[in-house]
Protein backbone atom coordinates (compact mmCIF):
# COMPACT_ATOMS: atom_id res chain seq x y z
CA UNK A 1 0.00 0.00 0.00
CA UNK A 2 1.28 3.17 -0.95
CA UNK A 3 1.39 5.85 1.59
CA UNK A 4 2.99 9.47 3.03
CA UNK A 5 3.83 8.08 6.18
CA UNK A 6 7.81 7.15 5.33
CA UNK A 7 8.52 10.96 4.62
CA UNK A 8 7.00 11.93 7.66
CA UNK A 9 8.79 9.36 9.82
CA UNK A 10 12.27 10.02 8.14
CA UNK A 11 11.71 13.63 8.85
CA UNK A 12 10.86 12.51 12.40
CA UNK A 13 13.81 9.94 12.65
CA UNK A 14 16.39 13.13 11.41
CA UNK A 15 14.82 15.28 13.68
CA UNK A 16 15.41 12.54 16.60
CA UNK A 17 18.95 11.61 15.42
CA UNK A 18 19.86 15.61 15.31
CA UNK A 19 18.69 15.74 18.73
CA UNK A 20 20.16 12.85 20.43
CA UNK A 21 24.07 14.22 18.91
CA UNK A 22 22.95 17.15 21.87
CA UNK A 23 21.22 15.00 24.25
CA UNK A 24 21.50 11.37 24.15
CA UNK A 25 18.18 9.57 25.00
CA UNK A 26 18.07 8.12 28.29
CA UNK A 27 16.40 5.14 30.42
CA UNK A 28 13.24 6.36 32.31
CA UNK A 29 14.76 4.29 35.82
CA UNK A 30 18.26 4.46 35.95
CA UNK A 31 19.38 7.11 33.78
CA UNK A 32 21.83 4.72 31.33
CA UNK A 33 22.10 6.04 27.70
CA UNK A 34 19.53 3.79 25.64
CA UNK A 35 19.21 3.59 22.27
CA UNK A 36 15.39 4.78 21.45
CA UNK A 37 14.23 7.59 23.22
CA UNK A 38 11.28 6.79 25.36
CA UNK A 39 12.90 3.97 26.49
CA UNK A 40 14.19 2.07 29.47
CA UNK A 41 17.19 -0.01 29.03
CA UNK A 42 16.55 -3.52 28.88
CA UNK A 43 17.08 -4.72 32.35
CA UNK A 44 15.52 -1.82 33.82
CA UNK A 45 12.14 -2.83 31.52
CA UNK A 46 12.52 -6.35 32.65
CA UNK A 47 12.29 -5.30 36.36
CA UNK A 48 8.70 -3.94 35.86
CA UNK A 49 5.98 -5.87 36.80
CA UNK A 50 2.64 -4.71 35.01
CA UNK A 51 -0.85 -4.54 37.31
CA UNK A 52 -3.53 -6.95 35.22
CA UNK A 53 -6.61 -8.97 36.13
CA UNK A 54 -8.07 -10.95 38.06
CA UNK A 55 -7.97 -8.17 40.69
CA UNK A 56 -10.03 -6.88 43.36
CA UNK A 57 -13.03 -4.94 41.73
CA UNK A 58 -12.97 -2.33 43.69
CA UNK A 59 -9.17 -1.29 44.64
CA UNK A 60 -7.63 -3.44 41.85
CA UNK A 61 -5.13 -5.23 44.40
CA UNK A 62 -3.88 -8.58 42.24
CA UNK A 63 -5.62 -11.72 42.86
CA UNK A 64 -3.72 -15.21 42.17
CA UNK A 65 -6.96 -16.98 40.93
CA UNK A 66 -9.31 -15.55 38.76
CA UNK A 67 -12.36 -15.42 41.78
CA UNK A 68 -15.22 -14.24 39.25
CA UNK A 69 -16.07 -10.29 38.42
CA UNK A 70 -16.90 -8.11 41.37
CA UNK A 71 -15.27 -9.81 43.22
CA UNK A 72 -13.76 -8.08 46.04
CA UNK A 73 -10.42 -8.16 48.55
CA UNK A 74 -11.02 -8.59 51.98
CA UNK A 75 -9.65 -4.77 52.84
CA UNK A 76 -12.35 -3.81 50.44
CA UNK A 77 -14.84 -6.01 51.92
CA UNK A 78 -14.38 -4.93 55.27
CA UNK A 79 -13.67 -1.00 54.86
CA UNK A 80 -15.06 0.09 51.67
CA UNK A 81 -12.96 2.90 50.09
CA UNK A 82 -14.40 6.28 49.42
CA UNK A 83 -13.32 6.14 45.61
CA UNK A 84 -15.46 3.24 44.06
CA UNK A 85 -12.50 1.81 41.66
CA UNK A 86 -8.52 1.74 41.88
CA UNK A 87 -6.24 0.92 39.13
CA UNK A 88 -2.45 0.90 38.81
CA UNK A 89 -0.44 0.29 35.47
CA UNK A 90 2.69 -1.09 37.73
CA UNK A 91 3.54 -2.84 40.90
CA UNK A 92 5.42 -0.13 42.98
CA UNK A 93 8.69 -2.38 44.03
CA UNK A 94 12.00 -2.29 43.83
CA UNK A 95 11.78 -2.83 39.95
CA UNK A 96 9.78 0.45 39.63
CA UNK A 97 10.80 2.88 42.25
CA UNK A 98 13.65 4.39 40.03
CA UNK A 99 11.14 4.88 37.15
CA UNK A 100 8.45 6.28 39.59
CA UNK A 101 10.73 8.45 42.04
CA UNK A 102 13.11 9.72 38.69
CA UNK A 103 9.15 11.04 37.36
CA UNK A 104 8.67 12.65 40.71
CA UNK A 105 11.77 14.72 41.84
CA UNK A 106 14.41 14.02 39.20
CA UNK A 107 13.45 15.63 36.26
CA UNK A 108 12.90 12.42 34.13
CA UNK A 109 10.20 13.27 32.48
CA UNK A 110 9.90 11.92 28.86
CA UNK A 111 7.99 8.33 29.80
CA UNK A 112 4.85 10.75 30.66
CA UNK A 113 3.75 9.39 27.13
CA UNK A 114 4.28 5.61 27.93
CA UNK A 115 2.82 6.38 31.41
CA UNK A 116 -0.45 7.68 29.97
CA UNK A 117 -0.82 4.62 27.30
CA UNK A 118 0.03 2.00 30.57
CA UNK A 119 -2.32 3.77 32.41
CA UNK A 120 -4.76 4.21 30.08
CA UNK A 121 -4.80 0.49 28.99
CA UNK A 122 -4.93 -0.61 33.18
CA UNK A 123 -8.36 1.45 33.72
CA UNK A 124 -9.70 -0.36 30.34
CA UNK A 125 -13.47 -0.21 30.29
CA UNK A 126 -13.64 1.43 33.42
CA UNK A 127 -12.64 4.35 31.50
CA UNK A 128 -15.46 4.44 29.19
CA UNK A 129 -18.28 7.40 30.88
CA UNK A 130 -15.79 9.52 32.66
CA UNK A 131 -16.31 12.90 32.29
CA UNK A 132 -13.41 14.40 33.72
CA UNK A 133 -9.74 13.67 34.91
CA UNK A 134 -8.62 15.54 38.19
CA UNK A 135 -4.75 15.19 39.46
CA UNK A 136 -4.19 14.78 42.96
CA UNK A 137 -2.92 18.91 43.82
CA UNK A 138 0.04 19.64 45.15
CA UNK A 139 0.81 22.73 47.29
CA UNK A 140 1.50 25.89 45.74
CA UNK A 141 4.62 26.21 47.73
CA UNK A 142 6.00 22.80 46.79
CA UNK A 143 4.81 23.32 43.15
CA UNK A 144 6.99 26.37 43.20
CA UNK A 145 10.10 24.30 45.12
CA UNK A 146 9.29 20.96 42.57
CA UNK A 147 8.62 23.22 39.67
CA UNK A 148 5.89 20.84 38.22
CA UNK A 149 3.15 18.25 39.72
CA UNK A 150 3.66 14.83 38.61
CA UNK A 151 0.21 14.15 39.30
CA UNK A 152 -0.69 17.21 36.68
CA UNK A 153 1.51 15.75 33.69
CA UNK A 154 0.51 12.11 34.59
CA UNK A 155 -3.53 13.25 34.11
CA UNK A 156 -2.24 15.46 30.80
CA UNK A 157 -0.64 12.02 29.31
CA UNK A 158 -3.77 10.03 30.96
CA UNK A 159 -6.00 12.63 28.47
CA UNK A 160 -3.76 12.36 25.70
CA UNK A 161 -4.22 9.00 25.67
CA UNK A 162 -7.99 8.36 26.57
CA UNK A 163 -9.48 11.73 25.13
CA UNK A 164 -11.22 12.52 28.61
CA UNK A 165 -10.75 15.98 29.23
CA UNK A 166 -8.64 17.25 32.25
CA UNK A 167 -9.42 19.49 35.05
CA UNK A 168 -6.06 20.47 36.08
CA UNK A 169 -6.78 22.57 38.97
CA UNK A 170 -10.55 21.19 39.83
CA UNK A 171 -8.71 20.06 43.22
CA UNK A 172 -6.81 22.63 45.42
CA UNK A 173 -5.07 21.76 48.23
CA UNK A 174 -5.87 24.37 51.41
CA UNK A 175 -3.00 23.67 53.49
CA UNK A 176 0.30 22.21 53.67
CA UNK A 177 1.01 18.74 54.29
CA UNK A 178 3.72 16.54 55.87
CA UNK A 179 4.86 13.87 53.28
CA UNK A 180 2.82 10.90 54.11
CA UNK A 181 5.54 8.42 54.13
CA UNK A 182 6.79 10.02 57.59
CA UNK A 183 3.04 8.09 59.08
CA UNK A 184 1.23 4.88 59.19
CA UNK A 185 -2.17 4.32 57.93
CA UNK A 186 -4.21 6.11 60.71
CA UNK A 187 -1.41 8.88 60.77
CA UNK A 188 -1.98 9.33 57.18
CA UNK A 189 -5.70 9.79 57.15
CA UNK A 190 -5.53 12.34 60.08
CA UNK A 191 -2.44 14.26 58.09
CA UNK A 192 -4.89 14.87 55.07
CA UNK A 193 -8.49 15.21 56.28
CA UNK A 194 -9.38 18.51 55.76
CA UNK A 195 -6.20 19.53 53.16
CA UNK A 196 -8.25 19.92 50.08
CA UNK A 197 -11.10 21.77 48.62
CA UNK A 198 -12.94 22.13 45.33
CA UNK A 199 -11.78 25.45 43.38
CA UNK A 200 -13.96 28.41 43.58
CA UNK A 201 -17.30 27.94 41.22
CA UNK A 202 -16.00 24.84 39.95
CA UNK A 203 -18.99 21.81 39.75
CA UNK A 204 -18.76 18.50 39.95
CA UNK A 205 -22.60 17.31 40.76
CA UNK A 206 -24.08 14.50 38.29
CA UNK A 207 -20.31 13.90 37.30
CA UNK A 208 -17.59 10.23 37.00
CA UNK A 209 -14.62 11.64 37.95
CA UNK A 210 -11.01 10.18 37.99
CA UNK A 211 -8.14 10.77 40.22
CA UNK A 212 -4.87 10.60 38.89
CA UNK A 213 -1.72 10.59 41.13
CA UNK A 214 1.62 8.52 40.72
CA UNK A 215 1.68 5.82 43.63
CA UNK A 216 -1.00 4.45 45.33
CA UNK A 217 -0.44 3.36 49.17
CA UNK A 218 -2.73 3.43 51.37
CA UNK A 219 -5.09 5.22 49.85
CA UNK A 220 -5.55 7.60 52.66
CA UNK A 221 -4.67 11.10 49.84
CA UNK A 222 -7.17 9.54 47.20
CA UNK A 223 -10.19 9.03 49.79
CA UNK A 224 -9.92 12.29 50.89
CA UNK A 225 -10.09 13.67 47.57
CA UNK A 226 -12.86 11.55 46.90
CA UNK A 227 -14.75 12.32 50.02
CA UNK A 228 -14.35 16.33 48.26
CA UNK A 229 -15.76 15.15 45.05
CA UNK A 230 -18.77 13.20 46.53
CA UNK A 231 -19.73 15.64 48.96
CA UNK A 232 -20.34 17.54 45.96
CA UNK A 233 -22.51 15.36 44.52
CA UNK A 234 -19.93 14.02 42.15
CA UNK A 235 -21.67 10.73 40.71
CA UNK A 236 -18.41 8.01 40.45
CA UNK A 237 -15.43 9.07 41.80
CA UNK A 238 -12.07 6.54 40.49
CA UNK A 239 -8.25 6.75 40.56
CA UNK A 240 -6.09 5.70 38.29
CA UNK A 241 -1.80 6.05 39.21
CA UNK A 242 1.11 5.14 37.80
CA UNK A 243 2.02 2.23 40.13
CA UNK A 244 0.32 0.35 43.33
CA UNK A 245 2.31 -0.77 46.31
CA UNK A 246 0.71 -3.99 47.25
CA UNK A 247 -0.42 -5.05 51.43
CA UNK A 248 2.29 -4.94 53.30
CA UNK A 249 4.79 -3.71 51.19
CA UNK A 250 6.29 0.52 51.56
ZN1 LIG B 1 17.71 1.40 33.13
ZN1 LIG C 1 -9.84 -4.24 47.23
Amino acid sequence: MLSFAPAAAIARRWGTAALNLVLPPRCLACGAEVEASHGLCAPCWRKLTFLAEPCCACCGLPFAYDLGDGTLCGACLRAPPLYDFARAALRYDEGSRGLVLGFKHGDRLHGAPAFGEWMRRAAGALLAEADLLVPVPLHRLRLLKRRYNQAALLAHALGRASGIKVAPDLLQRRRRTASQGEFGPEGRRRNVQGAFALKRGATVAGRSVILVDDVLTTGATVEECARVLKRAGARRVGVVTLARSLRGEP
